[in-house]
């Protein structure tokens, strides 16, 4: 049984930033500081790793990414989530200034996580021949898109037995190599700004999910194993009240908040019942809950960064960003590796033709 990993990341401020307002965060060591809100009072907060304003992009991919990938190549579940306000810096960490192209020492947690896992492939070829799937899908008011084919409708989430959460007739591409992958990637961030630009919104009101599939056929005993890797961006979790937002931009915010309510939610009935005790969990209350229920529900190691301005101006927000971190970091996983005996075992994939008979319809 492991815990979540919960880390926090402090970004520089902003220029938008007043340096007369001060900042919220004093350093104690590389796993607390002190929290400081608006009257003064301190909070000390203790968690895995802390990442201060300077933190180098590659720190928080090696203490927070890699393990997960090491495990998710050898057919371990594994999700990373980037959390807290818009302008936080969810999506610099995530995806760095650009997913090509960008300096490496800026490159984000996607691509490092690519390039991680192709390595840790090519390394393990002797062993097994693996296949590589990747998915991207946005969550938008409560509407699951395919960002790599907008023409598909609103995706649906169906479970099954032995494969868990799946989202039916999602487009899954093989990708050969880290370059590939990458290229598949901005195809679909290309996608995602399209959408945005004929919804009029900005991806700071939807979530975005990356998802990997990692299948390792054995070379000597035909084994099967599959590892799901998923990575969150989330929508920014500040209240709507604040932003005096109105009409559609009110409805989006609406829609944000009672998604990472239910996240919220979920968290709590994992993390509040007695281990005797079944608790209701309710991953029904939003796509995003679904998504995540494998991982949520303990068959995925789990990371979580949660992602924060270091102005006062902001520290409501980060407040109530470092309390959700803290909550997360009691739920307890305990992944199990996947195993089908042989490829001839394997069940089939779902598919939008063959859901009735291997998935339950449950939206
Ligand atoms: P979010 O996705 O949480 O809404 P962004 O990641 O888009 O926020 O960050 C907001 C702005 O701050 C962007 O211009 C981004 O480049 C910048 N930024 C965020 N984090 C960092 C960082 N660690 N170092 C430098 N710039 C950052
Ligand atoms: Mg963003």
């Amino acid at each position: 049984m492991s815990n979540v990993t919960v880390c926090a990341r402090f970004r520089p401020l902003s220029s938008k930033e007043n340096r007369d307002d001060g900042v919220c965060v004093r350093a104690i060591d590389s796993e607390t500081f002190v929290f400081q809100d608006d009257k003064d009072d301190e909070f000390t907060f203790n968690l895995d790793r802390v990442f201060y304003q300077d933190s180098a992009q590659a720190s928080i991919y090696d203490f927070l990414a890699l393990p997960i990938v090491t495990d998710a190549v050898n057919a371990i579940n594994g999700t990373i989530i980037t959390y807290g306000q818009t302008g936080a810096g969810k999506t610099y960490s995530m995806e760095g200034p650009g997913i090509q192209d960008c300096d490496e020492h800026k490159k984000g947690l996607l691509p490092r996580v690519v390039d991680g896992m192709f390595d840790q492939i090519t390394s393990s070829k002797d062993f097994a021949s693996y296949t590589v799937k990747l998915s991207m899908v946005e969550i938008y008011m409560e509407k699951v898109r395919d960002l790599l084919d907008l023409s598909k409708g609103n995706i649906q989430i169906k479970e099954n037995k032995t494969q868990g959460i799946l989202l039916s007739g999602v487009t899954e591409v093989p990708v050969s190599d880290s370059t590939e992958a990458l290229q598949l990637l901005c195809t679909g961030l290309a996608n995602r700004a399209v959408g945005e630009t004929q919804m009029n919104m900005s991806s700071s009101r939807s979530h975005c999910a990356y998802l990997f599939t990692i299948q390792q056929d054995s070379v000597t005993d035909k084994r099967v194993k599959t590892g799901k890797l998923i990575l969150v961006d989330l929508a920014g979790s500040e209240k709507a009240d604040k932003t005096g937002a109105e009409g559609k931009v009110l409805d989006e915010a609406k829609t944000i908040n009672k998604s990472l309510s239910a996240l919220g939610n979920v968290i709590n009935a994992l993390t509040s019942g007695s281990s005797s005790k079944v608790n209701h969990i309710p991953y029904r209350d939003s796509k995003l809950t679904r998504i995540l229920q494998d991982a949520l529900g303990g068959n995925s190691r789990m990371a979580l960064l949660c992602c924060c301005s270091p102005s006062n101006s902001n520290a409501s927000e980060t407040l109530s960003t470092l309390r959700f971190g803290m909550r997360a970091k009691h739920i307890k996983a305990s992944p199990r590796a996947s195993e089908v005996k042989s490829a001839k075992t394997q069940e089939e994939p779902c598919s939008v033709t063959k859901d009735e008979k291997c998935g339950r319809v449950l939206d």
